[in-house]
């Protein structure tokens, strides 16, 4: 805990929250894009002491609650497959595809397996040569290296029975699609810092100069978190917008480079269907052409799989910020993490799962604020 304690500390968590009221004077709302930063701030109870003219709405950023129900579907096809040994962290094993999830397949006789790495999927591949093994590759550009890296170390060392079914979304295009729409409520955004970590700041500004509005690049602490709300804030007072890197210690202004080279060899740009959110343009990641041996859908065959999202889980409106969690019809009744309809209430990072697990309700919160 010794290198947390400065950002859980008391005093200083008191003395912005006493900057943050002082700087805000016309209402406003931000909205937190990665689910990881939800879960803090509905943990450390920030949304309960912040000023009730700040609303902070929750973003897309949970990479197992965006992917769509195809690709779910996908992995539960290739799963289904005899032979085939099916790798997957363990987040992704209870979202719901359109007929049971992967949990579902392996309780069915599926070799279904959590990894905690896409190499341990190329470590069992190695082992069971005779045998195809898929790694189910879910994330942002947090993720992208890792599993190019695998991909990488496949293909050179000629482990011809790995594959990966790759899911990977981008955070900049989903930002832009979310801040074009209609209705569109968002006054500042807290981008993540872990995806920065890898990207960079670049594409945050050409968003910030587009939009005009400001972006804090913001840890997970309550400290990161409310120094985020305040650099918003301030900005908005004060009529600017411009990139922030409230996250120093840990996103530079670059990024990785190296690891940026990784996921430019393996990988290509392409438009990306996000679960409630449609198909977003230049917002995934494909294999390259040159990857083709190990890409599952070719390998599968199953690229021309489509499937219509259910209708009794709102979750594309809960990814906008469009709708609390709480004001779900099916939260805490039909939905629960026991029993869950969607993937925001599976996910260690989903929105809904984080209102259940702190026991939120739509009534407390705003009782606290007021
Ligand atoms: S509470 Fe359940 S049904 Fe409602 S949006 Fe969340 S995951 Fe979907």
């Amino acid at each position: 805990m010794r290198h947390l304690d400065e950002y859980r500390d008391p005093l200083a968590i008191r003395s912005v929250l006493s900057r943050i009221e002082k700087a805000l004077v016309r209402p406003a709302t931000l909205m937190e894009v990665c689910g990881g930063q939800t879960h803090a701030i509905l943990k450390f109870g920030l949304d309960q002491v912040l000023p009730p003219k700040l609303r902070l709405i929750h973003g897309p950023g949970c990479p197992v609650c965006v992917t769509p129900l195809e690709q779910i579907d996908r992995a539960l096809a290739i799963a289904a497959t005899p032979g085939v040994i099916f790798c997957s962290f363990g987040d992704m094993l209870r979202v719901p595809g359109s007929h049971g999830d992967l949990l579902l397949a392996k309780a069915r006789g599926a070799d279904v397996r959590i990894v905690y790495s896409p190499m341990d999927a190329v470590a069992i591949a190695r082992r069971e040569p005779s045998r195809p093994v898929v790694f189910f590759a879910v994330g942002f550009e947090t993720t992208a290296p890792a599993n190019a890296m695998a991909a990488l170390v496949a293909m050179r060392e000629g482990v011809r029975n790995f594959s990966m079914l790759v899911s990977h979304v981008l955070v900049p295009p989903a930002l832009e699609a979310l801040l074009s729409a209609d209705g569109c409520e968002i006054d500042g955004l807290l981008a993540p810092g872990h995806v920065c970590v890898i990207t960079g700041q670049e594409e945050y500004e050409t968003v910030s100069r587009r939009f005009g509005i400001p972006i804090v690049i913001t840890g997970f602490e309550p400290l990161d978190l409310l120094s985020g709300v305040l650099a918003a804030i301030e900005q908005l007072e004060t009529g600017r917008a411009c990139v922030e890197n409230r996250y120093a210690r840990v996103a530079s202004a670059g990024g990785n480079a190296a690891a940026r080279r990784v996921v430019g060899e393996v990988f290509e740009v392409c438009d990306r269907k996000w679960r409630g959110l449609g198909e977003i343009p230049a917002s995934g990641y494909a294999f390259a052409p040159a990857f083709a041996a190990v890409d599952a859908e070719r390998v599968f065959g199953l690229e021309d799989l489509r499937v219509d999202e259910p209708d009794d889980c709102p979750s594309g409106l809960v990814l906008q910020g469009r709708l609390v969690p709480t004001r779900c019809p099916q939260f805490g009744a039909r939905c629960t993490p026991d029993h869950p309809l969607g993937a925001p209430m599976v996910s260690a990072e989903g929105a809904c799962a984080a209102y259940f697990h702190y026991g939120r309700t739509a009534a407390e919160g705003e009782e606290a604020r007021a």
